[in-house]
């Protein structure tokens, strides 16, 4: 009898036991760090302990070969001496974003850096140059004038490189080698507003990420709820300047070297390719509301939510049903067709 009630209980302690292993099993690591000049945060549910450590020193890996102020880095010397061989993520990313700017024509172009530089935005030391510096400015951007030969890549004259429109989404991707190898059930990487959200949670619940409200980016206009993928968004209000009432963005039309002002807010991006997410949240914000609408239609391989000035969000079909806008917002939703 008494052997008997010892049997019971121990099968109650090991069943409490597994119900709290599984419990705790179910609970994310995180870890919040600064990297490409932005906070991230990392939250990783399973697999290896030291995941996030890992993730953090990954990502730390490629701020440093690709970060075009940092006087050590493969792409400030690229653009310091002409001509360089750089390491294989570099060569990578280089060539990826040529491909991905052939496919996005002058909305996007990874040659933008002296213009960025010119009107102070790596710095702060902000300025707005004259309309003769702008056409000098906008006459060497051309990245398809960018040689190479395996690793090595050379410039054309007066001509240097910014990555900062795709190292984030470049990251994310490369962190799901990291994730697979460490056996993650599920992560969801917050680096600065690009959003890779991996596997399938625990609780069988679908993700779901908050898209920035522009007046107040701490908060969120609205909901996307997804299943995985890359989300990544962006807005001017990000990085400006004001001057005279006028305000400058970050975002720059590579034709006239001039920051984009047409109206869109932010532009976000759902797509299972984080480097294409980026390039194209960049890209889409160039060129504006109907342009980005034609190239969508003739893609189709991502999905949009576009917020522009006068309080309208443009969903495409994947992602209209899918977002839910925040009580207070009285924004107009429409859908975009295939
Ligand atoms: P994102 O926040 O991903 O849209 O990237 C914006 C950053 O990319 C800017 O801060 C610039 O460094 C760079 N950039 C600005 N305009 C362009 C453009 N048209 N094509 C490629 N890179 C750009
Ligand atoms: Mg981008």
């Amino acid at each position: 009898m008494k052997k008997r009630t010892f049997g019971a209980t121990g099968a109650i302690i090991l069943l409490l036991t597994v119900i709290l292993c599984s419990c705790a099993k179910s609970e994310p690591h995180s870890a919040s760090f600064q990297s490409m000049d932005t906070l991230m945060t990392v939250k990783v549910y399973g697999g290896d302990s030291d995941l996030c450590d890992r993730l953090q020193q990954r990502i730390a890996e490629l701020d440093a070969q690709l970060d075009a102020t940092d006087e050590n880095s493969e792409i400030n010397q690229l653009n310091q001496k002409g001509t360089a061989k750089v390491s294989d993520d570099t060569a990578d990313l280089i060539g990826r974003s040529l491909q991905l700017s052939g496919e996005l024509g002058q909305a996007f172009d990874i040659t933008v850096y002296p213009a960025v530089k010119a009107w102070g935005f790596p710095s702060g030391d902000y300025h707005i140059p004259t309309d003769e510096e702008l056409k000098k400015l906008a006459a060497r951007i051309d990245d398809t004038a960018i040689k190479s030969d395996h690793h090595t890549f050379t410039l054309p004259e007066g001509a240097m490189l910014d990555l900062g429109a795709v190292a984030k989404g470049y990251a994310a991707d490369q962190c799901d080698t990291i994730l697979k190898e460490g056996h993650a059930a599920a992560a969801v990487l917050n680096l600065g507003g690009t959003i890779r959200l991996y596997g399938k949670k625990p609780d069988g619940s679908r993700f779901s990420v908050g898209v920035a409200d522009p007046d107040n980016p701490a908060g969120y206009f609205g909901y996307l709820s997804c299943d995985g993928g890359t989300v990544a968004t962006s807005g001017g209000y990000e990085r400006y300047f004001e001057k005279d009432g006028k305000r400058y963005i970050h975002i720059l039309d590579p034709t006239t070297a001039k920051p984009v002002e047409n109206g869109i807010l932010s532009v976000t991006i759902l797509c299972d390719d984080g480097t294409a997410a980026d390039a194209l949240s960049t890209a889409l914000f160039v060129m504006g509301l109907d342009k980005a609408t034609e190239y969508y239609r003739s893609h189709r391989d991502f999905d949009f939510i576009i917020l522009t000035d006068d309080h309208s969000v443009y969903l495409t079909e994947g992602v209209y049903d899918e977002f839910t806008l925040c009580d207070g917002y009285d924004f107009h939703l429409k859908k975009v067709d295939r």
